[in-house]
This record gives structure tokens, C-alpha cells and sequence, in this order.
């Protein structure tokens, strides 16, 4: 591949020429709102769900995202097709834009629209093999309250708080509670438990991202004949727990082995866990916008 090339302000610049500027309140203040997608063999997976998530959450911080989804849907594709990838993560950030020092978002004339595709690095088949060690940390998840964990916006703080905690006590990945002490979520990924077969999530509303793989999780989980309940649960329940599981766009379904050093279940990833990893990839090259529909028709004939 020759050049990368990067979606900003309205056009296509390369790698090197993608720059903003230091008065951008994205930068300034983490003014903006993000999505984080995947393309799987030229299928930009549930595209439609990304773009509704990354509208809503521009709309409640009354950010006017300069294209509809029809013309973001555009843009994504023709980034991707850009860079001839067939397998990739796109980073898409609408920033309030360029204002004066003030926090005032009303200094900023206009919001600015990236998006990037870059190959994608597989997370290595050993860590789905073995699973991941999880630790739960003392800072607690925003409150829903203070600044919605639903609204996936540039202000990334309270996850990379909890993810250096998370590397300090030398494991995978942190455990967030809520204020009252029940499961929320992973630093970037939703967990789900299963216990005599029945699979837990927790409701988003007591603070975590309404993931995209987890919807998806459920759903598939549903239509294999697992029952699914989303309802509050605690660190005792996380830890009696047969089989434990992160969902995320970038490490799909990933089992979870070990949590705050009580082992689960036997300490390997379970078979419910692999069975919904199994399904998921099932789903993810035909689920979603095709970027290269041409190539797909020239390979059934
Ligand atoms: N929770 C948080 C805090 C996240 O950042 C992410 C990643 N976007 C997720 C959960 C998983 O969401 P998704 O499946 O849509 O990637």
C-alpha cells in the first residue's frame, strides 16, 4: 500500500498532511464524540447502528454534525475504498472544531469531521486461547448523572484513569463498578457472565456504553436459544460465575479467565463463550454496509 490517506475538513489529505489545530476544542477540552468501526472483508460491520450512536450522542451535546448519515456513509466507504482495505478499524471523531481558548463552544464556527482507516492488528490468537485477566479498580464509572457513559464522546478520561490502574496491578484489562458498587464495564469493551446458562449483562443505564458487539451478542444469543437477562449484578456474581466474556469492536468476544484473582470457572475460556465467538464471526462479513459489492458479485460468478 502506497500512501495512508485521511479524511479531514471535507477531503482526502495524506497521513502526514493530517493535522488540526491547537485551538480545536477536541484537543482543548475532549469537545467531540467519536465511533470506533470495523470493516470485515470489505463489510463495514453494522454501520447503521455506529452512525445512529455517533448521532445521538453528537445530539445530546448539541454538536451539528455537518453531513447526514447517508453522506458519512459515503465518506466511510470511500475511505476505506481509498486505502484499499478489506479488513480494517475506522476511527470516525466529529470535534466541536477550531474556537478561542474559552470552553465556550459557542467561539467554535464549525465541527470537524475525521476519519481514518487503518489496517487492522489482530489481537494475538493466543490471548482468545487463554483468556484475560480482569482486575476491578477503585475509580468508579461516571455517573450517568455527570457525564453519560452512553454518550461516547472524546472524553475519554475516566476509562484511561481505570485502564492505568488496570496496568498497574499487571493485569489485562479493569473491571469499573458504579457508584453503588455494580459491574458497568470493561475500560472499552461490556461484560456479560453466564451462570447455569443463563447470560448476564448489565442494563446500560447504570453506566456503561450501549455496545455494539454486545447487541449483537444478545441477539445472536437469543436466537441460539440462550436466555439473556440484562440486570444489575455484583463482584460476588462476576466471580461464582461459570464463564465470563468482553465484548468489544475491537476484541470481538474475548473470555475472561480470571478476576481479581478468583479463577473462573475452570480457569479456561468456556464453551458458551466460544460458541458466541463462533456465531459473531459468522456474522460480521454480511452484516453491514459492502464496500466492494463489485467484487463480491465478480467472486459468485
Ligand atoms: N464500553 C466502552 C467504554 C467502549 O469504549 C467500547 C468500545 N467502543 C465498548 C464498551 C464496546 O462497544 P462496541 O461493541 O460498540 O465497540
Amino acid at each position: 500500500m502506497g500512501s495512508q490517506y485521511i479524511f479531514l475538513g471535507g477531503e482526502f489529505v495524506r497521513k502526514e498532511d493530517a493535522v488540526v489545530s491547537v485551538y480545536d476544542h477536541g484537543f482543548l477540552y475532549g469537545d467531540g464524540v467519536f465511533e470506533g468501526i470495523r470493516v470485515y472483508d470489505g463489510n463495514v460491520f453494522r454501520l447503521d447502528a455506529h452512525l445512529k450512536r455517533l448521532y445521538e450522542s453528537a445530539h445530546s451535546i448539541m454538536l451539528a454534525i455537518p453531513y447526514t448519515a447517508e453522506e458519512m456513509t459515503q465518506i466511510i466507504v470511500e475511505t476505506v475504498r481509498k486505502n484499499e482495505l478489506s479488513s480494517a478499524y475506522i476511527r470516525v471523531v466529529v470535534s466541536r472544531g477550531m474556537g478561542n481558548l474559552g470552553l465556550d463552544p459557542a467561539s467554535c464556527s464549525m465541527p470537524r469531521v475525521i476519519v481514518i482507516a487503518e489496517p487492522l492488528s489482530l489481537f494475538p490468537k493466543e490471548l482468545y486461547e487463554r483468556g484475560l485477566k480482569v482486575g476491578s479498580v477503585a475509580t468508579r464509572r461516571n455517573r450517568p448523572d455527570v457525564l453519560s457513559p452512553q454518550i461516547k464522546s472524546l472524553n475519554y478520561l475516566n476509562n484511561i484513569l481505570v485502564k492505568l490502574e488496570a496496568n498497574q496491578a499487571g493485569v489485562d484489562e479493569a473491571l469499573m463498578l458504579n457508584d453503588q458498587g455494580y459491574v458497568t464495564e470493561g475500560s472499552a469493551d461490556n461484560i456479560l457472565i453466564i451462570k447455569n446458562g443463563v447470560i448476564f449483562t448489565p442494563p446500560v443505564y447504570l453506566g456503561a456504553l450501549e455496545g455494539i458487539t454486545r447487541n449483537a451478542i444478545i441477539e445472536l444469543a437469543k436466537q441460539n436459544g440462550y436466555e439473556v437477562k440484562e440486570q444489575p449484578f455484583t463482584r460476588h456474581d462476576v466471580y461464582i460465575a461459570d464463564e465470563v466474556f468482553l465484548t468489544g469492536t475491537a476484541v470481538e468476544v474475548i473470555a475472561v479467565i480470571d478476576v481479581d484473582r478468583r479463577k473462573i470457572g475452570d480457569g479456561k475460556p468456556g464453551p458458551v463463550t466460544n460458541h458466541l465467538l463462533e456465531e459473531f464471526r459468522k456474522l460480521v462479513t454480511v452484516d453491514g454496509v459492502q464496500c466492494y459489492p463489485e467484487a463480491k458479485q465478480k467472486a459468485v460468478v
